[in-house]
């Protein structure tokens, strides 16, 4: 039985290269990466809690966005302006399982939208107990001296320094009891030669854990950050890799394939619930079997 979740639930063969314009669309892809729509039941963990997650649309946001409804909390959602067909498919599928969701499109390069957005989201929903910051960019560069300061401020931008405007914007709402996940990548620890600012902000991620795991505990506000392997989304086709990698892309991983984003949507699950109680400061790897420490 477990066995045949490990290699054969999940899509396990070599992909087809396939480029589009960054953000992209998990809609437009091949095959269309598995977020747990048909899969994921709930049980309650999550009952009447407010949720915040960004990059929702799609992907691994997406995976927990759908999972953290069905857990019974009402959902907002950032994205880029682009991916409103994805997350329209969202707000369907959380309206269906009885929760709303809250639509904030924007572009987190834009000084202000990450704070603008988490007021938005707790005036929209009454509150909030949960932030999952999990917008991504990454953008691959073979050689640093092609590394245009842009890039480079575009990847800061999105991937670190939103996060932190979030999660001060936050503080004022959140309470005892309530969850910050991050998500990470195991670039932040293992750091590929083509994902030089990438690799950079994940690893910036993993500090900010522990540095605010420490600063809050005393609040009693938890973070902890999520740190995937090679999962199947729009990120990785829409600049994240060369295409040249496309086709084998997560097949060196220990279970010799690549991850599907509803694969990490219980672990988005424990840390936001109360079943985490004691779990702040750590780094949870999803990865396929490749060691995070
Ligand atoms: P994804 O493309 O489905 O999700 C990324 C989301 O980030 C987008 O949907 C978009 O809404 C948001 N985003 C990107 N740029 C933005 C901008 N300028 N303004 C507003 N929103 C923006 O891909 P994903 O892989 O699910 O990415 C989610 C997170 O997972 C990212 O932080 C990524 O770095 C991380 N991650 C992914 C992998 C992987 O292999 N896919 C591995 C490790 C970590
Ligand atoms: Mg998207």
């Amino acid at each position: 039985m477990n066995d045949k979740k490990t290699r054969n639930q999940y899509y396990s063969g070599k992909f087809e290269k396939q480029l589009q314009k960054y953000p992209g669309l998990q809609s437009k892809m091949t095959p269309i990466p598995d977020t747990g729509e048909k899969t994921y039941q709930g049980n309650d963990k999550l009952l009447h809690k407010k949720a915040l997650v960004t990059g929702g649309d799609s992907g691994i946001g997406r995976a927990a966005a759908i999972a953290y409804a069905r857990e019974g909390a009402d959902i907002a959602i950032s994205y880029h302006p682009d991916e409103e067909q994805d997350a329209q498919e969202v707000k369907t599928i959380v309206e269906k399982a009885g929760r709303s969701c809250i639509l904030l499109p924007g572009d987190l390069r834009e000084e202000g939208f990450a704070k603008k957005m988490v007021k938005r989201a707790v005036e929209a929903l009454g509150g909030l107990d949960i932030l999952v910051l999990n917008a991504g960019i990454q953008q691959y560069q073979f050689d640093i001296q092609n590394l245009t300061s842009k890039q480079l401020r575009d990847t800061f931008e999105v991937n670190v320094f939103s996060v932190v405007y979030a999660i001060q914007e936050a503080l004022q709402y959140l309470d005892e009891g309530d969850s910050i996940i991050l998500t990470s990548s195991i670039q932040g620890v293992k750091p590929s030669a083509h994902l030089v600012d990438y690799a950079m902000t994940k690893s910036c991620l993993i500090s900010l854990t522990k540095s605010l795991a420490a600063q809050l505990g005393s609040k009693g506000i938890r973070i902890n950050a999520v740190a995937p392997g090679p999962i199947w989304t729009a990120l990785q086709i829409s600049g994240g890799q060369p295409q040249d990698s496309i086709p084998e892309f997560g097949q060196k991983q220990p279970l010799k394939r690549a991850g599907q984003p509803a694969e990490l949507a219980s672990v988005y699950v424990l840390l936001a619930s109360d079943e985490a109680s004691y779990i702040t400061g750590q780094v949870y790897g999803v990865t396929g079997g490749a060691p995070i420490n």
